[in-house]
């Protein structure tokens, strides 16, 4: 599968890596939307939040049992965003599902 995420997994396309267990990695953004942006994915392919069901969506409860880990290394201190996008409207660009950690100021309203 041509996947970039899953290649960033793999370790086939090198990351700045933040965090790494057996089944998830968090890197650095290529093309940060503020001070600090890390993505968070599943080592394992699932195209999009619309994909979860009772089988495959402990790896998101999973992710976000490290955030305050995660967050805490990267001193975000006075709080952060995560956010996931879903599909074309939702402005996802990349079909394996990531959860954007942003942080490193006071961020403004959603959309
Ligand atoms: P999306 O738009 O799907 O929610 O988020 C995809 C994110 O992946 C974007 O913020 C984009 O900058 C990031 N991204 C895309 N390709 C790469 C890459 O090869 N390396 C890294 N570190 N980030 C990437
Ligand atoms: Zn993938």
């Amino acid at each position: 599968m041509d996947c970039i995420f899953c290649k960033i997994a793999d370790g086939s396309i090198p990351s700045k890596k933040v965090y790494e267990d057996d089944k998830m990695l968090a890197f650095y953004d290529i093309e940060p939307a503020a001070p600090v942006h890390v993505v968070m994915i599943p080592k394992t392919h699932i195209a999009s939040a619309d994909e979860l069901n009772e089988e495959n969506s402990a790896i998101v409860a999973h992710i976000y049992s490290k955030v305050p880990e995660i967050a805490s290394k990267l001193g975000l201190k006075g709080g952060y965003r995560v956010v996931n996008n879903c599909g074309a409207d939702g402005g996802q660009t990349v079909f394996h599902i990531h959860f954007h950690l942003l942080g490193g100021k006071t961020l403004g309203k959603m959309c």
